[in-house]
């Protein structure tokens, strides 16, 4: 392999190959690089019964829109990967596997990469490494006794990792509550560590919630719309697609016999200290959802869309009615309470520190116009909410890896007349 090319894309996930796919288009000579296989992320860093949470239809690649037979179902990991290869295969896409890029930094005419397989240049470089570098775990996991397994989610695979007993998981997203998930289809006695995340029901008057997300524009939001800047890092609203979809609600899981608890914020010799938000935290999701269904009516009655009624099918996951909202305890002793694995399901952190010179925000996220940083020849594609709520998703990387080929054509003065 060349230690050259006029672009080097890093990372060979949908941001990374959807770039490729428009340079070749574009006939702009470059290569992909990754550290692991295509779809490393997927395949490595996401567990067994993992399988997508945006419906098959998502699935918006360029060139590769899916066309299979389940367009409302949600393909496993595995061949949701497979699907990755076979499309960057379908384009001859120029991957490297097993490159590990440590460091980007601009020069004259240009940027030198340093690498697991030595120094590379380039004249353009894509970073497509998407926004989950780090596992984030929060600073008291160093007081958990040394006899508790310690997971972060990014390490889970499946429950049998777990030690016997008990199992904790911390953090109520939707990782978290997937992994919940699999611990109670084992029957296993689980405890979960809410924090403030909304639900979403997963289907509602007939249809998908991310056709009615998509349909009322949801998914094209821009970032100036959000509140504040840190609302990009929101984690996303309980949803799962296990076993074609279903609605996944801390009132189910409390049903169904997980020991719900309040936000963990400490560790004293065994005991855990818990925040009393468990109900202020339900009580949002609760709303969450309520919004997101009162805004669906709304669009369905202004539109003059035909769309049946909730069937009781779409409230699961609703609260019963009269039963009160749980309270947590302040305390709870892990030998008393029989916990013995605790899986850290708290989120990553991004991190873009082994780039030079990239400018960024306040919160140290690349700035970018269209995915160009001011920072010439420095690119970006596949960030969430990079231009659009959707620039991180399955369903948005086209439009944005699209622009970007654009514009990495200008910069090289081949302009990309066959992306247009
Ligand atoms: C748990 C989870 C579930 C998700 N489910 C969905 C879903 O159902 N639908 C949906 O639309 N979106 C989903 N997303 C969001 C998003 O689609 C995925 O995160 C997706 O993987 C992002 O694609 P990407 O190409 O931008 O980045 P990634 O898929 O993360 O790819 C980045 C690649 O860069 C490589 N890399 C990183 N750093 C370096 C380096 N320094 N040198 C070399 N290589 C490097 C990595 O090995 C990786 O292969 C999910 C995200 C998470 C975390």
């Amino acid at each position: 392999m060349s230690d050259a090319a006029d672009v080097l894309i890093i990372g060979a996930g949908q941001g990374g190959l959807s770039a490729s796919y428009y340079l070749m288009q574009a006939g702009i000579e470059h290569r992909v690089l990754d550290r692991g296989e295509i779809g490393h992320a997927w395949a490595a860093h996401r567990w067994d019964s993992f399988c997508l949470v945006t419906p098959n239809w998502t699935v918006n690649l360029p060139g590769r829109p899916y066309e299979g037979k389940d367009p409302d179902g949600f393909m496993l990991r595995n061949e949701f990967v497979t699907y990755l290869k076979d499309w960057a295969a379908s384009f001859n896409a120029p991957v490297s596997e097993g490159i590990d890029v440590t460091r980007v930094t601009p020069g004259q005419s240009g940027f030198r990469l340093q690498t697991s397989r030595g120094e590379m240049r380039t004249r353009a470089v894509i970073i497509a490494t998407a926004t989950y570098q780090h596992p984030k775990v929060p600073a008291v996991a160093t007081r958990m006794p040394a006899e508790i397994l310690q997971l972060h989610a990014e390490q889970y695979k499946s429950t049998e990792q777990a030690a016997e007993g008990g199992v904790l998981v911390v953090g109520s997203g939707q990782t978290g509550c997937q992994i919940v998930e699999d611990f109670l289809r084992e029957g296993r006695k689980t405890y979960l560590c809410v924090g403030r995340t909304g639900r979403l029901p997963r289907r509602y008057r007939g249809r998908d919630v991310l056709f009615w997300q998509r349909d009322m524009g949801l998914l094209d939001r821009t970032p100036d719309m959000l509140d504040s800047p840190a609302d990009r890092f929101i984690g996303d609203p309980h949803l799962t697609g296990r076993d074609g979809g279903a609605t996944v609600s801390l009132h189910d899981f409390r049903r169904r016999g997980v020991t719900l608890l309040g936000r963990l914020t400490d560790i004293e010799s065994g005991m855990l200290h818990l925040k009393d938000d468990l109900a202020e935290n339900m009580a949002f999701a609760d709303r969450f959802c309520a919004d997101l269904i009162a805004r669906i009516d709304t669009h369905i009655e202004e539109q003059g869309i035909e769309a049946p009624a909730q069937t009781e099918a779409e409230f699961t996951g609703d609260p019963e009615a009269g039963v009160p909202l749980p309270q947590t305890p302040g305390t709870l002793d892990l030998v008393e309470a029989g916990i013995n694995t605790i899986i850290w399901a708290t989120g990553f952190t991004y991190d873009f520190s082994w780039i030079d010179d990239v400018p960024t925000d306040d919160l140290g996220y690349p700035v970018t116009d269209g995915g160009a940083s001011p920072r010439t020849g420095l690119f970006f594609c596949g960030l969430n909410w990079m231009t659009k709520r959707k620039s991180g998703i399955l369903y948005g990387v086209d439009e944005d890896a699209r622009r970007v080929a654009e514009q990495v054509g200008s910069h090289l003065g081949q302009p990309c007349v066959n992306c247009l």
